[in-house]
This record gives structure tokens, C-alpha cells and sequence, in this order.
């Protein structure tokens, strides 16, 4: 009989043997699954489904579906990544909400720092107001009229506690001196239908989901949220807040992605080299500067600079939303 002793022993050796050659071999034609925490059809849905088509080529053909585990502000999705198995084959794609839940969620079920690999941001991406196709008012000023007349009438939709239309919404509501009733959905894509559905009256959304609707004279569309306007054709005639009457009106958020904390070294390597792959892919950078994106092309591509730049967004982000007064349990 063989010495029990030299079979746990050889059994140790294997297996770390074995995770050293999976790491190695990471892909291994084995599909990625990228967690969007919003709904399908949305704007950080979006720049998943367009990232993961440019990262596919680098990352030896593999194919990369999108979850979309949506609901809660993305928190939900974002605990669904931080349990998930590190090995490389889940990560997390999702926005500002990485930095404005932890100050609006007394307790969440993940903490941002501890649990993720910071893998590399992908984009800066500018938010639009927008309202209903019904709404009479034409331009920013006529719009703020309205809804002083229309105080605590007023419909603005979000993507939940945490989201980027949240903060947007909150900023709004706190410059305009306006209550206004906020109505949350899983995602934008779902909100900017009740939009177009007239169900809901107002919306601040990334401009990757709402420069087609501008375009096509779908929705009303009202102000940028940059201090300078936009250079992309569809947008470029549209007014800054700021430029607007509220002064030093900026709102713009960022994409970024996640492994969960763990995942070998070798495997985040080869994502965050396929993750800059992606970023200078022609397709991908085409597509999102069409959207009024800009792609990332600085030092927070690299992981200990995302990490360092999500760190900075949570104490910027802390004393705005504080001074609101505003969480969730
Ligand atoms: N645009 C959403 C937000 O407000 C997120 C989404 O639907 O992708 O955060």
C-alpha cells in the first residue's frame, strides 16, 4: 500500500501543477462571461458587447457573452462577480457606480477595494439631459421654467440607486433647487423607452445611448454635462449646463474592468494586454468617439492607476452625495 502521506502529497503537487498550466493556457477555448450589472440594450451594455468583439481577436478567437445581472444600482451584478470562481472566465464591465455605491449603500454585499482585480479602464463618457418627445420647452432655460411650475410633478428616470443617472439626476435636482419624483429601472435602456413612451418626463443618460435618439429627433434633447460642448457632429450644437446658467455643471463617468480578487496573475496579464489591444483597435475607437466617447489612452489602462483613479472618484464623490443626503439600505 502506498504511503497515504506521498499520495496527499503528490495530489498538492498536481494540482497546483495543473492551476499553473491553466493559468498558463488561459484562454484555452473556454467563453469569457463579461456581468454587465444593467439591462441589455443600454449604454454600459454597449461598451460591453463592443469591447468584448474587440478583445475576442487577442484573446486567441474566444468567445465573450455578456450577463446582464441587472438591478439595485448594480450592485447586484457587482456581488455576482466578487463570489464568482478567479480564474479569469468572469469578470465585471461597469461604470461610475463602482465609486458612487460604496458612499450610497450602507451596507453592501462586496466591498470595491478588496474584492476585485482592477484590470484597466476603457472610457470617458459625457452625459446628455434629455426629455419626453411631448415636452414644450426648447431649450434648457424653458425646460427649468417648466419644472418650477411643475414642482414635484416632474418624472426623472435613473438606473437605480448608485447609477450614473442617479448622480447625474441628484446634481440636477440639487442645482435646479427642484424635487422631482425619481423613477428607477434596471438600466437606461428601459427608462429611455418610458421616455420615448412619455411615461416618465425626464432622463440624464450617457451619450452612448442617447446620441441616436438625439439624432433621429426622438427625444428632446436639452444640455451636455461637459464644460465644453462636444465636438461629435450630433452633438456638437448642443449647450453645455453650464454655458446653460448652472456654472461648473460637470458630470462625466467612466467604464472600467473587474476580475474577482484572486485571479492568477498570469490570466490578468493576458487580459489587460488584450484590453489595450482592444483599446487601439480602429472599429472600437470609431464607434465610441461617434457616441461622444473618448477611449482611454493614459496611465489608467494599467491596473494599480484604475484602482488609484476609482480610489479618488470615491472621495470626490463622497462629500457631493453626503451633501444630498441620500442612501440606501
Ligand atoms: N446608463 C445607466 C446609468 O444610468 C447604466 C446603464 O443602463 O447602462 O447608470
Amino acid at each position: 500500500m502506498k504511503n497515504p502521506l506521498a499520495l496527499i502529497a503528490s495530489a498538492a503537487v498536481l494540482s497546483t501543477a495543473s492551476l499553473g498550466l491553466h493559468a498558463q493556457d488561459f484562454p484555452a477555448g473556454k467563453p469569457i462571461t463579461i456581468v454587465v450589472p444593467f439591462a441589455a440594450g443600454g449604454p454600459t451594455d454597449r461598451v460591453a458587447r463592443d469591447l468584448a468583439e474587440a478583445m475576442r481577436k487577442p484573446l486567441d478567437g474566444t468567445s465573450i457573452v455578456i450577463d446582464n445581472a441587472a438591478g439595485a444600482g448594480s450592485t447586484i451584478g457587482n456581488a455576482k462577480v466578487a463570489r464568482a470562481k478567479a480564474d479569469g472566465y468572469t469578470l465585471l464591465l461597469t461604470h461610475v457606480g463602482m465609486a458612487t455605491t460604496p458612499v450610497l449603500y450602507r451596507k453592501l454585499p462586496y466591498n470595491y477595494e478588496t474584492d476585485f482585480e482592477y484590470l484597466g479602464m476603457i472610457n470617458d463618457v459625457p452625459m446628455t439631459v434629455i426629455g419626453k418627445p411631448q415636452l414644450e420647452a426648447t431649450n434648457f432655460r424653458e425646460l427649468r421654467e417648466w419644472v418650477a411650475k411643475n414642482a414635484g410633478k416632474t418624472n426623472l428616470g435613473n438606473a437605480g440607486i448608485g447609477s450614473a443617472s442617479h448622480l447625474c439626476g441628484l446634481l440636477l435636482q440639487s442645482e435646479l433647487k427642484a424635487e422631482m419624483t425619481t423613477v428607477p429601472y434596471k438600466g437606461t435602456a428601459p427608462a429611455i423607452a418610458d421616455l420615448l413612451g412619455g411615461q416618465i418626463d425626464l432622463l440624464c443618460d450617457q451619450t452612448t445611448n442617447t446620441t441616436g435618439q438625439i439624432e433621429a429627433r426622438k427625444v428632446k434633447p436639452y444640455a451636455v454635462t461637459t464644460l465644453k460642448r462636444l465636438s461629435t457632429p450630433a452633438l456638437k450644437d448642443l449647450p453645455t449646463l453650464d454655458e446653460s446658467g448652472l456654472k461648473n455643471f460637470q458630470v462625466t463617468i467612466w467604464h472600467g474592468l473587474y476580475a474577482p480578487k484572486g485571479t492568477p496573475a498570469p490570466v490578468l496579464k493576458k487580459i489587460n494586454d488584450a484590453l489595450k489591444v482592444a483599446l487601439k483597435d480602429p472599429e472600437f475607437v470609431k464607434k465610441e468617439e461617434g457616441l461622444g466617447a473618448v477611449v482611454v489612452a493614459d496611465g489608467r489602462v494599467e491596473p494599480a492607476e484604475h484602482k488609484k483613479f476609482v480610489q479618488a472618484e470615491v472621495a470626490r464623490f463622497g462629500p457631493v452625495i453626503k451633501a444630498a443626503g441620500v442612501y440606501a439600505d
